[in-house]
């Protein structure tokens, strides 16, 4: 079996995810041949029959339109790996910014740059937004996380290049999290950086915005578990998948109002910066976008004035 990993607008730390199965390397790869993988191996395009090809990134520009419909075409299976390649991930928070202050913060805005620095004339021109792999191809399986996460790796991969089905859990971050709920009194929101939460109780009734009942779990709650409120890495939960009248935004407002009987008018005063609290992971999605509720939109217009 030949596989293929290929890297479009991320950091490559899905890639690092596959190689953290550690010794469990070996066993995939006696089962297959990694035939190109910019990230680990020097190899300049995939090859032509690949069995399965994982997809990580989102896609940003031209290029990485044009390396993620060679890779369909030359694959039977496609995978998204990470939440990059499944939901724009951080990749499109992009989209907050402008083209030309992009190139200038990589080209021109950092100190490894020489003082003259110019931004080269091969840069692959911006798409007009971002987009999830699934957005321009057709995806086969979504493996979603920032990156995802080894226990799960490392069922999935054996299983998938077996041709087994694999049976994991589909259930939001809050069922994965063992926090109590507790009384919620005088609720008002606080920024992750103010007061110390306290270890028992869910940390949304003690203000901080924890996206665990809007998230995909398969994470096994891990920011809860270290007292750090979810900011939502796996992107969004089944439900606020499917139903097109559910978005991150209003679903958590209404979270929000229910735990606590405030008004969600009032629920929304207190929110900020509604596109790296909310989005931050989903901003670069379409499907995300197009849902009737969505702030994305709006989000995006108001930041290109
Ligand atoms: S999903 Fe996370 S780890 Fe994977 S490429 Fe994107 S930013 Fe990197
Ligand atoms: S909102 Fe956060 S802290 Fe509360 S139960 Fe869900 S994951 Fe745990
Ligand atoms: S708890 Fe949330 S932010 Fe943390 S790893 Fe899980 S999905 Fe990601």
């Amino acid at each position: 079996m030949k596989i293929a990993i290929e890297e479009l607008a991320g950091c490559s730390g899905c890639t690092i995810a596959v190689l953290d199965l550690h010794e469990m390397i070996l066993d995939v790869l006696e089962k297959a041949e990694i035939v190109y993988s910019p990230v680990i191996m020097d190899v300049k395009e995939p090859p032509e029959g690949v069995d399965v090809s994982f997809v990580t990134g989102c896609v940003r520009n031209e290029e990485n339109k044009e390396r993620l419909e060679k890779i369909r075409s030359r694959s039977k299976i496609l995978v998204a790996l990470g939440t990059c390649a499944c939901y724009g991930g951080i990749s499109g928070l992009s989209m907050l910014s402008s083209n030309e202050d992009i190139l200038n913060t990589v080209y021109r805005g950092v100190e490894t740059v020489s003082e003259d620095g110019v931004i080269p004339k091969n840069v692959p021109p911006f798409l007009y937004r971002a987009f999830a792999v699934g957005d321009i191809a057709k995806i086969d399986y979504y493996i979603t996380g920032c990156p995802p996460k080894e226990q799960f790796l490392r069922q999935i991969i054996p299983d998938l290049l077996k041709g087994d089905k694999t049976e994991l859990s589909k259930k939001s971050v809050c069922s994965e999290c063992d926090r109590k709920m507790g009384v919620v009194e005088n609720w008002s929101l606080k920024r992750r950086h103010e007061g110390e939460p306290d270890r028992e109780h869910c940390l949304l009734g003690q203000g901080y915005l924890c996206l665990g009942p809007v998230t995909f779990g398969r994470c096994g709650a891990s920011c809860p578990k270290n007292n750090i409120p979810c900011h939502g890495c796996s992107g969004p939960s089944l439900d606020i998948l499917r139903e097109p009248c559910r978005d991150l935004y209003n679903m958590m407002v209404r979270r929000i109002s229910d735990l606590t009987d405030i008004p969600e008018k009032k629920i929304e005063a207190e929110l900020y910066d509604v596109s790296h609290t909310m989005y931050p992971f989903t901003i670069g999605s379409l499907i995300m976008e197009d849902k009737e509720n969505s702030k994305i939109r709006d989000l995006v217009k108001e930041r290109s004035k």
